[in-house]
């Protein structure tokens, strides 16, 4: 017989640590499944100077290790699972893992959303040195010196307007002669003196592996395929961002763009009817705010349903 897990949780970022902290202080023994992104986007960007109670900063990483020792000094356990189904429907919930079937009575999916990437070597090689998806997160780091934005829509758009406060220059990168961005946004971005917009232009190779900081960008032109550099200092990515909710798809009501729609803060729906005992919390649900504070927020908010639910079904 497989154990039912009273609560497991999906997703080892902020969302779902807050969730596994507070689900082992109500006693519920949460089991973490730890995917292929473990620590979620926090674990890849360097220092955080906005989680509140963290006067100086503290390191990306370091925020999730602490998190992570907090939940297992009440009872949380993590595993490292890739998850190849679920069966949210039945009575308990059946996840199917590479490792083996789990079994829960509730279910926090706090999977994350993962920004896209060019796919670039030297770009992988930099990221946390440079490169970075999360303006709002590093942007404070480029006072003065002047960096690129990718993209071609309303994040792009966003990015370059917001990394103005600390760039003296932003030049926007965009692959194509049109931008998908709103019109209200590109508008602002055309105006603002300190961005300038590049489009029918490919981001080829990100310099500076060698010296481990990002050193400029070279560049190849879509329409003629001539070579150039540009020099920047830093290179953020503003080309979207992928839900980890496919495997929900049919099982959970989800937006046009993949991620899970949620009422009432973290519950989740079919068809428009609450699903019983699966909560949605952080990135996965949230395209809007996407801060680590918002993720851990909504991780609370998770648990206590989940508690709320396991109570009145008197466990
Ligand atoms: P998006 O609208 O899908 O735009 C992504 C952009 O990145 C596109 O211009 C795309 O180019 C480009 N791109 C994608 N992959 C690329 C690659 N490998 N190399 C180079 N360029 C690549 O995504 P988004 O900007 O994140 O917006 C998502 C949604 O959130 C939209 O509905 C948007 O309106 C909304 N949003 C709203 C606000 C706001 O209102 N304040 C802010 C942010 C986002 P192509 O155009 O060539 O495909």
């Amino acid at each position: 017989m497989t154990e039912i897990r009273e609560t497991v949780i999906l997703g080892s970022g902020c969302a779902g640590l807050t969730a596994a902290i507070y689900t082992a202080r109500a006693g519920l023994k949460p089991l973490v499944l730890e995917g292929h992104e473990p620590g979620g986007q926090l674990s890849i960007t360097t220092l955080v100077e906005n989680f509140p109670g963290w006067p100086d900063g503290i390191q990306g990483p370091e925020l999730i290790e602490n998190m992570k020792k907090q939940a297992e000094r009440f009872g949380a356990s993590f595993q490292l699972a890739h998850l190849n189904g679920v069966e949210l429907g039945a009575a308990p919930i059946r996840l199917q893992a590479s490792e083996g079937e789990i079994h829960a009575r509730t279910l926090i999916v706090a999977s994350g959303a993962s920004a896209r990437w060019l796919g670039l070597p030297s770009e992988k090689a930099l990221v946390g040195h440079g490169v970075s998806s999360c303006a709002t997160c590093d942007g404070f780091f480029f006072r003065g010196k002047e960096i690129a934005v990718v993209g071609g829509g309303d994040s792009a758009m966003e990015e370059a307007l917001f990394l103005t406060r600390f760039a003296s220059k932003v030049t926007l990168l965009h692959r194509r002669e049109s931008f998908r961005a709103s019109k209200i946004m590109l508008e602002r971005a055309i105006a603002h003196p300190n961005i300038e917009l590049r489009t029918n232009t490919v981001v080829d190779e990100v310099l500076g592996v060698d010296e481990k900081e990002v050193k400029g960008l070279r560049l190849k032109d879509a329409t003629n395929g001539s070579v150039s550099e540009l020099a920047v200092s830093g290179l953020f990515l503003g080309i979207g961002h992928e839900p980890n909710a496919k495997m929900f798809a049919g099982q959970l009501d989800l937006d046009e763009e993949g991620y899970i729609k949620t009422t009432g803060n973290v519950l989740t729906t079919k068809n428009g009817v609450v699903v019983r005992g699966v909560f949605a919390c952080g990135d996965v649900q949230d395209r809007r705010y996407r801060q680590a504070i918002t993720a851990a927020g909504s991780g609370c908010m998770a648990a206590l349903e989940a508690e709320k639910f396991l109570e009145a079904l008197g466990h």
